[in-house]
């Protein structure tokens, strides 16, 4: 894995998201898991390396972030806020979050399929939060402090982690670093806001959900994506277009790849970006869900 300072660890590379540890005087916290279960569990065994997990920090319910915790049981006590825990690979009719990270063995983890649990073996445990709360919560753990921020928008769940003494920020999805941002079911006005809650941290370092390492200026980009994605929707509901319309022309499909291993998802991303903010504008109910 890749190392940002002597003690915070980071996986940028891998198909999901960016599955962290930061190393302390008093054991370690491991901070979103890989999806990938042959990646989980060589993570699990670096992580354990340096000292034994005190916590798993989950910090957003989508199942590129919780999916590995089942590779993770055992080790620590998993913490996540109560938007999380409610919405914890519920199965929704847009998408079934067990099969989403099933889809991907094949392709991006063969070797995985052999330790990937059936249906009814994963649901009947899959290592949730058992320290669950709502605004924040510090955990001070050895030599390192764990600030918890509810940074809510692209879930409602989100939180960032804050680890003042490395002077590092672990954001989740609230930022994709130079790669496509998947808005689905998100509050964009919320998630601007989290957005400067951020910026008013004083770290050296950015943790993304997707993408490499950045920095605190990259919050800006991220602000620009999102507010260029609104105005351009606002401005097509403003002409008239229709839900087809406006997902046939309003697309930042060259802004940025996806990220790694999902590039097919590119037409889907656009799609929904596109229809649920012309779905918030007008007011229209989804077609999914009429
Ligand atoms: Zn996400």
């Amino acid at each position: 894995m890749e190392q940002v300072t002597p003690y915070v660890h980071t996986e940028t590379k891998l198909r999901g998201c960016n599955p962290s540890y930061v190393v302390t005087s008093d054991g370690v916290v491991v901070i979103d898991t890989p999806q990938l279960p042959t990646r989980a569990v060589a993570m699990r065994a670096e992580a354990e390396s340096h000292g034994p997990i005190r916590y798993l920090i989950n910090t957003e319910h989508h199942v590129d972030h919780i999916f590995g915790n089942y590779f993770f049981k055992g080790a620590g006590a998993v913490v996540e806020h109560q938007g999380v825990y409610d919405n914890f690979m519920v199965v929704t009719p847009d998408l079934d979050p067990y099969e989403y990270a099933k889809e991907a063995i094949p392709t991006d983890d063969p070797a995985g399929a052999a330790i990937y649990p059936d249906r009814a073996e994963y649901y009947a445990n899959p290592n949730k939060g058992t320290i669950v709360f709502s605004g924040d919560l510090t955990l001070s753990v050895g030599d390192k402090t764990f600030r918890l921020l509810h940074t809510p928008g692209h879930t409602p769940g989100q939180i960032a982690v804050h680890v003042p003494e490395e002077r590092v920020v672990f954001t989740g999805d609230t930022v994709f670093c130079e790669c496509q941002t998947w808005l689905m079911t998100s509050n964009v006005d919320q998630w601007i806001d989290s957005l400067d809650r951020i910026r008013a941290l004083d770290v050296d370092y950015v943790i993304p959900g997707h993408g490499p390492v950045t920095t605190p200026r990259y919050l800006n980009t991220q602000r620009a994506n999102l507010l260029d994605w609104k105005a351009a929707v606002a401005a097509a509901v403003a002409k008239g277009w229709s839900r087809e319309e406006t997902i046939e022309r309003v697309n930042f499909a060259d802004r940025y790849p996806v990220d790694i291993g999902q590039g097919y998802m590119m037409t889907h991303i656009q799609t929904l970006n596109a229809a649920s903010l012309w779905d918030k504008f007008t007011g229209a109910v989804p077609p999914e869900r009429r």
